[in-house]
C-alpha cells in the first residue's frame, strides 16, 4: 500500500507513516489547541486510525472537549513536539499535526474552525470556509 504521509518529531525519537488519504485538513483556532501548540492555531489532518503506524514512545495528554468527549494530544516526551490527536468521539479517527510532516507543503487546509477564539493577530485565508466552533 502506498504511503501518503510520513513525519515525526523534532528530535527524531518518534516517527510515523500513514497509508491512507486525509479525511479532513483544517485549522483549529480553539484555546486548547492554542495552549497545546503555543501558536495561534493547529493545522490538523484527520486520517483513519488504522492507517497510522507510529514508532517510538508517545505520551498523551487528555482534556475534555466542548462536546464532553476526551481529546488526547500526543507528543514526543523527549522533545515535546506535538504530533497526534485522538478523540473518544470517533475512535476510528486519528489526527496528525501538519507541521510534523516530512513535507508540510502537502497540507491543504479546507476550513477554519473555532474562529470564535481566533486571535486578532492571526491572519486567516479569506477563501476558506469559517466556523465559529465545530462545523455542523
Ligand atoms: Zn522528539
Amino acid at each position: 500500500m502506498a504511503t501518503n504521509f510520513t513525519g515525526g518529531c523534532m528530535c527524531g525519537a518518534v516517527r510515523y507513516e500513514c497509508n491512507a488519504n486525509a479525511i479532513f485538513m483544517r485549522n483549529c483556532h480553539c484555546r486548547d489547541f492554542q495552549k497545546a501548540s503555543g501558536s495561534p492555531y493547529e493545522a490538523a489532518i484527520g486520517i483513519p486510525a488504522p492507517a497510522l503506524k507510529i514508532t517510538g514512545n508517545v505520551k498523551y495528554h487528555d482534556s475534555k472537549a466542548d462536546s464532553g468527549n476526551t481529546l488526547s494530544r500526543g507528543f514526543c516526551p523527549e522533545c515535546g513536539s506535538r504530533l497526534f490527536g485522538k478523540t473518544t468521539a470517533a475512535t476510528d479517527l486519528a489526527m496528525i499535526t501538519a507541521a510534523s510532516l516530512d513535507d508540510p507543503s502537502l497540507y491543504r487546509p479546507q476550513m477554519d474552525i473555532y474562529i470564535s477564539s481566533a486571535q486578532p493577530w492571526d491572519h486567516m485565508n479569506p477563501a476558506l470556509p469559517k466556523f465559529a466552533k465545530m462545523p455542523l
